[in-house]
């Protein structure tokens, strides 16, 4: 890709960036207001400071977002390796998301080996992992979908499987929406309410493990899965 259009992607991705901080400053602008009134019941007090909180929040995650990705582009991430059991990095993803899985009434399928995967990772880095694609499985289904995540080892690798029931992605997008700032649903709301960042974090971290990750789609409407595959021995 020429820089012109890394540059453009570049510049859309600061305008969105503004604009997700500046809804919920505004919003934040108008409960301090309206707490500065005199005449407030404590209900509609409450109600203020909540809404203060959760956009207080909104923010934070946000700007926790963009730190790990500049952190990820500027190589200032050291893994911190232990043995884990991959199944148990899995399940703690699953864990993260399952309200949200719950809440948006999908199916969630587990199939892993009855035995420990051992290999040498960053638990928290690969979690992370984990929970971007299984976050993305639950955004881009419509409610009631279905989950699947798997797990099996070849020779090498330890191989999970994350598929989903959901909008799916067009052929010509998937080869690009590992790139920083790539979104292949510019005009579905799902894809507006983020920031294409998610899956240049996946990619980035798999990297870090010696590992790959590839994504299918048999198109719009048809699912998508994401192979994640990493070496045992490392
Ligand atoms: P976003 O914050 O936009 O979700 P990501 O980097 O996580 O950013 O994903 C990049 C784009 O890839 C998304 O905007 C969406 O178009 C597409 N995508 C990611 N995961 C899925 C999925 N499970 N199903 C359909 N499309 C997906």
């Amino acid at each position: 890709m020429g820089s012109t259009a890394a540059e453009r992607r570049k510049d859309e991705f600061l305008a969105m960036v503004s604009h997700e901080l500046r809804s919920p400053l505004a919003s934040i602008q108008y409960a301090s207001r309206a707490l500065g009134s005199l005449h407030m019941e404590a209900g509609d007090r409450h109600r203020m400071q909540t809404l203060i909180e959760r956009q207080l929040h909104r923010m934070t995650r946000l700007l926790d977002e963009l730190t790990e990705v500049s952190r990820i582009a500027n190589g200032h991430l050291h893994l911190q390796h232990e043995r884990v059991d991959l199944r148990e990095v899995v399940r703690n993803a699953i864990e993260t998301l399952e309200a949200d899985i719950t809440a948006r009434a999908h199916r969630l399928c587990v199939l892993v080996p009855d035995v420990a995967v051992w290999m040498r990772a960053d638990p928290a880095r690969l979690e992370q992992v984990f929970v971007n694609l299984l976050a993305n499985a639950s955004k881009y289904m419509d409610v009631g979908g279905e989950l699947t995540v798997s797990m099996h080892v070849t020779e090498s690798d330890a191989v999970v499987r994350v598929r989903d029931s959901g909008i799916g992605i067009a052929a010509e997008a998937l080869p690009r929406i590992f790139d920083l700032y790539r979104q292949a649903h510019d005009s579905d709301p799902r894809s507006r309410s983020g920031l294409g960042i998610g899956l240049a974090v996946v990619r980035n971290l798999v990297t870090l493990h010696g590992g790959s990750v590839t994504a299918a789609s048999r198109g719009f409407g048809q699912g998508s899965e994401f192979i994640v595959r990493l070496p045992m021995g490392s």
